[in-house]
């Protein structure tokens, strides 16, 4: 007999899950090293599948899988796409081949149901057994489950996060944090290979791309801008090869393509494009309409022709996320290469003709996300959390001022967690409230942005025009979910709402709004590139300022003045640049001459991390730059 013999009060271990669209991995730290568990499947990659049979039992991974083709309604794939989505997006409606409920209250009309006859889950729903399996087999793996990071797309909004946090609840795990995804990636490559620079890391899975430029240094990982689509992946290569087969086997009109056949087809497209990243060739025998077979040829030129629109399209993000991070691709130090999408050979190029440089891809792609979010998991565990982990906000948070414009409170990519506050003052004399209207974008005017909350704070006694003071704070934590307080001085007043939208946002939305804002000319950039630059300025000042009080004994002979002197030309600069240029280079300067000072500080809390003196005075030695911040703008209000 073999005895299992184990320490009864081993605590229970933190587990990070990459929830992807096609596939999903469980993984955990074993001996300081992240390792993938065994899935129900006996194997790493869970197929994001779910199977809702008739009689009641529902079934994961490569079993669901496999009815998708007899059944392909009552069999859930790629069901992250429809997470946070509402029953009218009209993306909902554009993919797979699923009956969906129609919605019978306006509750219901906030997310789509799968129409299944016997029940109608939600994406959450669906989620949650995905979630249920692989918390099962770290449970047989591990004896006991501690908290758990889930990864999602960099480009989730905050209806898609909050669904995906909601799966993990309804599965009975303890999330910890969301992660995201590419910063995830980072975080295994990053502490294993203890490389400074910028790395930016190219994820193309099955159903989302996301391109993310990231800066390394003394393990500190700083997220300077994120792109992507989500809906773009190695799914959309299946279905440009599905069409080609489907032609070839004379399949013309929409009629024609019953739900089964386009599921074995786009299996027979798949299992096609992945032989082609071996072999120059495939053939593919495929039945023919009206009877027997036809045989479908296949050669890698010919995929690569087919999925070039979709890569030149990650090009565009990638070039994006480059200009927003004021880089250039020459002065990336590495690429990383996450998704199994990315094994196809021609993606690969591609990736290197974009950046200029030969992709890193030494840890599985598949399992790089995984073993990130398990790294962060033991992290959160352990409270050393502060691994300055930071994420950033993919669009601009503001409220609407009097005349219809907009405030921004929280700048696009402005690091996360982050908070700001606002004070506003009445516009007329005698104004007994105040109408709060959140908006996010890029644009001049709150009518161009989109509105996610509206509320009123009522009750204030009636004053002078000016007299009255509103603080409103704006504080987004660690998942994205907005927060927003609305404080009256004088009376104590107040009002909290949470901001949680009751429908998703698209990418193709969040592309537009950036592209609008873009075209709205050089001006209007340069003059977001400087109020982002100030806020960046300031947030690092005060950073500075909080280590140089807590630390000073770090500091070395002659330091301090050359710190100093640094932050006063960051101070002068703030308050006059007319470019953004003017403030990064004094904000390159002040991160010259701290860098050897952050670097013993960073040192002191490893050391103090590790010798378990965590609590307060850790906590605030490696606070990172993203705390609570204020900025005070004094507008009139309507
Ligand atoms: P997700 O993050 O969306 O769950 P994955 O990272 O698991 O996705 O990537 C899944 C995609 O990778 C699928 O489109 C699959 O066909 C593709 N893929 C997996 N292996 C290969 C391969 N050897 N060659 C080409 N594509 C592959
Ligand atoms: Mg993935």
């Amino acid at each position: 007999m073999l005895l299992d013999i184990f320490d009864p009060k081993a605590p229970p271990k933190p587990i990070g899950i990459d929830l992807g669209t096609t596939n999903s991995i469980v993984a955990t730290l074993r001996d300081g090293r992240p390792t993938a568990l065994t899935n129900c499947d006996g194997a790493s990659l869970l197929p994001s599948v779910v199977y809702y049979s008739h009689e009641g039992p529902i079934l994961v991974g490569r079993t669901a899988l496999s009815y998708a083709t007899r059944e392909p309604t009552r069999t859930i794939q790629s069901v992250k796409r429809f997470m946070g989505r509402a029953a009218d997006d009209p993306e909902t409606q554009r993919l797979g081949s699923y009956h969906f409920a129609m919605p019978t209250s306006d509750a219901d009309a906030k997310s789509v149901r799968f129409e299944l006859g016997t029940s109608r889950p939600t994406p959450v729903e669906v989620s949650a057994e995905i979630l249920k399996s692989l918390r099962q087999s770290a449970l047989d793996q591990l004896r006991g489950v501690g908290g758990v990071v889930i990864t999602v797309p960099a480009y989730f909004d905050d209806a898609q996060r909050q669904a995906t946090k909601d799966a993990g609840r309804l599965a009975g795990l303890d999330v910890l944090r969301l992660l995201n995804e590419p910063t995830a990636a980072a975080l295994a490559y990053g502490l294993e290979k203890q490389k400074n620079g910028l790395f930016a890391v190219y994820d193309l899975g099955g159903g989302t791309f996301d391109v993310t430029i990231l800066r390394l240094e003394d393990g500190v990982f700083q997220v300077k801008s994120t792109g992507g689509d989500s809906a773009l992946g190695g799914d959309d290569m299946d279905r440009a090869v599905a069409e080609q087969m489907l032609s070839a086997m004379g399949v013309t009109t929409d009629a024609e393509r019953a739900p089964e056949l386009t599921s074995v087809v786009l299996a027979a497209a798949r299992k096609a494009k992945e032989a082609l990243t071996t072999q120059a060739n495939v053939e593919v025998e495929l039945p023919a309409k009206g009877g027997g077979s036809t045989v479908f040829r296949l050669s890698r030129a010919e995929l690569d022709q087919l999925i070039t629109p979709l890569l030149e399209r990650t090009g565009r993000s990638c070039r994006r996320a480059l200009r927003d991070a004021g880089l250039t691709a020459a002065e990336l130090d590495g690429v990383i290469l996450v998704g199994g999408a990315t094994r196809v050979p021609r993606v690969r190029a591609y990736v290197s003709e974009v950046f200029g440089k030969e992709p890193l891809a030494d840890i599985d792609p598949d399992l790089v996300v995984a073993y990130g979010a398990a790294i962060q998991a033991e992290l959160l565990a352990t409270q050393s959390d502060d691994v300055l982990l930071l994420d950033v906000l993919p669009l601009s948070l503001g409220i609407e001022t009097m005349g219809g414009g907009v405030d921004q409170i929280l700048p696009r990519n402005t690091t996360i967690p982050a908070g700001a506050k606002a004070t506003f003052t009445t516009y007329a004399d005698h104004q007994t409230g105040f109408e709060i209207h959140v908006v996010q974008g890029e644009r001049e005017l709150a009518k161009d942005c989109r509105s996610l909350a509206r509320f009123t704070l009522r009750g204030i006694p009636a004053m002078p025009a000016g007299m009255a003071r509103l603080d409103v704070t704006f504080s987004v934590d660690e998942n994205n979910l907005l927060n927003v307080t609305a404080v009256e001085r004088t009376t104590g007043l107040s009002q909290t709402i949470e901001v949680k939208p009751s429908y998703g946002l698209s990418d193709e939305e969040v592309e537009r709004m950036l592209e609008d804002a873009l075209d709205h000319g050089e001006e209007d950039f340069e003059a977001r590139r400087l109020s982002d630059a100030r806020v960046e300025a300031e947030r690092i000042l005060l950073a500075s300022r909080k280590a140089l009080a807590v630390d000073s004994d770090l500091l070395e002979a002659g330091e301090r003045e050359r710190i100093d002197a640094a932050i006063e030309a960051l101070g002068i600069a703030v308050a006059s640049a007319k470019a953004a240029a003017s403030i990064t280079a004094k904000i390159d300067w002040l991160a010259d001459v701290t860098h050897a000072f952050a670097g013993r500080r960073m040192d002191r809390a490893i050391q103090s991390a590790i010798s378990g003196k965590q609590l307060v005075d850790v906590e605030k030695r490696v606070e990172h730059a993203a705390g609570i911040e204020a900025h005070l703008s004094e507008k009139g209000l309507g």
